[in-house]
């Protein structure tokens, strides 16, 4: 039976209608309950927000916009939806809201039809520098139908800011390119964004500065990351990460005009109908994230990931750029080991019940299939509680199970170690966000 109240609504209801998902769901909740989610992206969203998605609120097609919808029915839909929209723009401090996109890419792939035509150039960070899938991969519409080129980090381990950002690059980059679009906002970037530097470069060679704050949404709106406004012109965001929602996309921008052409972009552009029971629980996630405990639980988000990464540097991993400043790090596993790659960590550390994702690091000479390194991140391990104490025992667990090479042995006991901690830290019993337990 999962801790989480929803969930164990959920299952009672569905045990009879549909044995066989129900199994499984309740299996998932197990799973939650009893490891340690280290993935940098996930996040468990509270009661509230998961249970405002299980509505009726998934029945209803509401295309367009709140006041100009295309079905009718949408009078409750449009004070929802306006809730979230004015919510949003007060948590992030800008003029317009667009809380439609299906995901973070879908937000994306709607700035490229709103701003780029077909081949125009635009600047971002690779995919294995840190930057994201949907900022020009190869695969991807974004690099398929675009021309990305790419700025780079500091490569030079002499370097002070090796592994950061390399500033005088960046507008290198694009005043030889001169890009219609600058992006900046990663997925495996450990330190902060200097919006105002990469307003100066899209000003001086004549681009748009967009910010993809997918993974830091929740430190920029807790005033815990230096915000992108006012410096950059668009912004687009999960809502799903250290914000803490449901799984979801948002568009923020304080210029009418392109509110303008990024909704038009969105729907009828790219979308159809917006998943209105995702709409409410984004408001829910919203209004969560306006209270002070929100504030505290950033805090830390962050004392915990740097607590994690110097444990982690004690024990003889490197971390990538010799830190963090957010709430994730890049953990190098070469100098405690020249065989072990991101891959074996990353499935010896399931095994033991502590859950990661194998990432590359910078310049990484495995192919992304292996890689050298762990992208560790603190969001959803600091919502079920855990503290600094907790952070020198994940890292203890971690230097054990990957010096044993995951010996059965090690592994085996590591993971009773684990479920017991998790035992103490149940994630939503009392279905109060846990920073407002205290
Ligand atoms: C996670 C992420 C996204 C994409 O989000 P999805 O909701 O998975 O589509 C976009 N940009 C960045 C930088 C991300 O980290």
């Amino acid at each position: 039976m999962s801790s989480d109240p929803i969930t164990s609504d959920v299952l009672a209801l569905l045990r009879d209608a549909d044995p066989e998902i129900a199994n499984l769901i309740e299996k998932e909740g197990e799973r939650q309950d009893t490891t340690i989610e280290l993935i940098a992206s996930e996040n468990h969203a509270s009661p509230a927000v998961m249970h405002a998605m299980g509505t009726c609120l998934t029945n209803k097609y509401a295309e367009g916009y709140p006041g100009a919808r295309y079905y009718g029915g949408c009078v409750w839909h449009d004070q929802i939806e306006t809730i979230a929209i004015d919510r949003a723009r007060s948590l992030f401090g800008c003029a317009f809201a667009n809380v439609q996109p299906h995901s973070g890419a879908q937000a994306n792939a709607a700035l490229f039809l709103a701003l780029l035509q077909p081949g125009d150039t635009f600047a971002s960070l690779e995919l294995s520098d840190g930057g994201h899938l949907s900022h020009g991969l190869k695969v991807n519409m974004s690099g398929k139908w675009f021309n990305p080129v790419h700025y780079p980090l500091h490569y030079d381990t002499a370097h002070p800011d090796f592994e950061r950002i390399d500033y005088d690059a960046v507008e290198r980059v694009c005043m030889a390119h001169k890009p219609k679009l600058l992006m900046c906002g990663y997925s495996a970037y450990p330190r902060e964004i200097d919006f105002k530097r990469f307003r100066e470069i899209a000003d001086k060679c004549g681009a748009i500065l967009h910010a993809d704050i997918a993974h830091i949404a929740g430190l920029v709106a807790a005033g815990e990351h230096p915000s992108p406004f006012p410096h950059c012109h668009v912004v687009t965001t999960t809502t799903h990460k250290t914000l803490r929602g449901p799984r979801g996309g948002l568009f923020l921008t304080n210029d009418e005009d392109l509110a303008k052409k990024f909704n038009r972009a969105l729907f009828p552009g790219t979308q159809g109908g917006p998943l209105m029971h995702v709409i409410g629980a984004k408001a829910v996630a919203f209004g969560e994230a306006l209270k002070p405990e929100f504030k505290r639980y950033q805090q830390q988000v962050k004392v915990n990931a740097k607590a994690l990464a110097s444990a982690l540097t004690e024990r003889g991993f490197r971390i990538s750029s010799g830190g963090t400043d957010n709430h994730l790090m890049l953990v190098d596993l070469r100098p405690k080991s020249a065989e072990l790659t991101g891959a074996d960590a990353e499935r010896w550390m399931e095994n033991a019940g502590i859950i990661c994702n194998k990432n590359g690091v910078p310049q990484d000479p495995r192919p992304p299939k292996q890689t050298s390194g762990v992208r560790l991140g603190t969001p959803a391990a600091t919502t079920r509680g855990f503290r600094e104490p907790e952070m020198a025992r994940i890292a203890d667990w971690i230097e054990q199970v990957l010096t044993s090479a995951g010996a059965a042995s090690v592994t085996g006991r590591v993971r009773e170690e684990v479920r017991e901690l998790c035992g103490r830290y149940p994630i939503w019993s009392t279905g109060e966000p846990a920073a407002a337990r205290g």
